[in-house]
């Protein structure tokens, strides 16, 4: 029962979209009075970013000033990142990219980055795109210093991987530094990878398999989002809270649940005129 009591202890943000300067993500969140929030480091559909030393240096300097606390900031790598590539120069370009973009994390004092696993393309077996991922990753963590990777769930759709628990698991088994690695679950890509969360009794289901399987000790963050696709559609169709598939009992679920306290809970919710009202939602629930 424990579980259910409504509890304060929960940091909700907004992923905002690209900003070519990093520093005005952090005067996005004093504008929603928010201490965690989620933002691109580069433009994240181009492989070269220029990096900015005024930037960066605004950056931790603002967040100093407004006491934004950085263990509840996350940023999304760039969707060109596919770490289970099956073409070998994009792969290293992904492998290189991904270790400046943790550069930068240290540079802006942050802990964790978010990313997604990888996709096949459809030229290889799942197996084999699981095996570069698994590699990929070792190599980044040896390569790169202190920040976690933090690997997000899929809806199943495409070829991407992470559309369910058990692959998740078995990438997270096989990382050498354990402390360098956590899992990001994404309410809407859940529901439409075939999880559902529409009822308290699903929800628990679907959270006690995945501290069984994996374990609330990786669970670094949490994507809230609705899904504008049924369940099981194996679509990544974001929504907003309230007016989704998913229904609302997810959400009452995780703001009652002493295991998503003091972790980054984002939106990643369609429309930002609603964000104020999802957040405010959520804190009444
Ligand atoms: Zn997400």
């Amino acid at each position: 029962m424990n579980n259910y009591l409504k509890l304060i202890n929960k940091n909700i943000g907004i992923h905002f979209k690209y900003n070519l300067n990093l520093y005005k993500n952090v005067i996005l969140a004093k504008k929603f009075n928010i201490n965690a929030f989620s933002f691109f480091i580069g433009n994240p559909l181009k492989w070269n970013k220029n990096f900015n030393i005024k930037d960066i240096y605004k950056f931790n300097n603002l967040c100093k000033k407004f006491n934004i606390n950085n263990n509840y900031i996350i940023p999304h790598s760039s969707y060109l990142i596919n770490l289970g590539s099956p073409i070998q120069n994009k792969l290293l370009k992904s492998i290189n990219l991904l270790k400046q973009e943790i550069y930068i994390c240290n540079k802006l004092k942050l802990k964790l980055i978010n990313l997604h696993l990888g996709n096949h393309l459809n030229l290889i077996t799942e197996n084999k795109c699981i095996e570069n991922i698994i590699n990929s990753l070792n190599f980044i963590i040896k390569n790169t210093k202190n920040v976690i990777l933090v690997l997000e769930n899929s809806a199943g759709n495409g070829n991407y991987i992470g559309y369910n628990l058990d692959q998740i698991n078995d990438i997270i088994l096989s990382i050498k530094d354990k402390s360098r690695i956590g899992v990001c679950i994404d309410t809407g890509h859940a529901f439409a990878s075939g999880y559902d969360l529409r009822s308290f009794n699903s929800c628990d289901i679907f959270f006690d398999y995945f501290d069984k399987k994996i374990g609330f000790c990786y669970l670094k963050a949490i994507h809230l989002n609705g899904s504008r696709c049924k369940y099981f559609s194996k679509k990544d169709k974001h929504s907003s809270l309230l007016n989704s598939f998913l229904g609302n009992n997810i959400f009452y679920w995780i703001m009652r649940n002493n295991n998503f306290n003091n972790i980054p809970i984002i939106l990643e919710t369609s429309n930002p005129n609603l964000w104020l009202s999802e957040i405010n939602w959520l804190y009444s629930i």
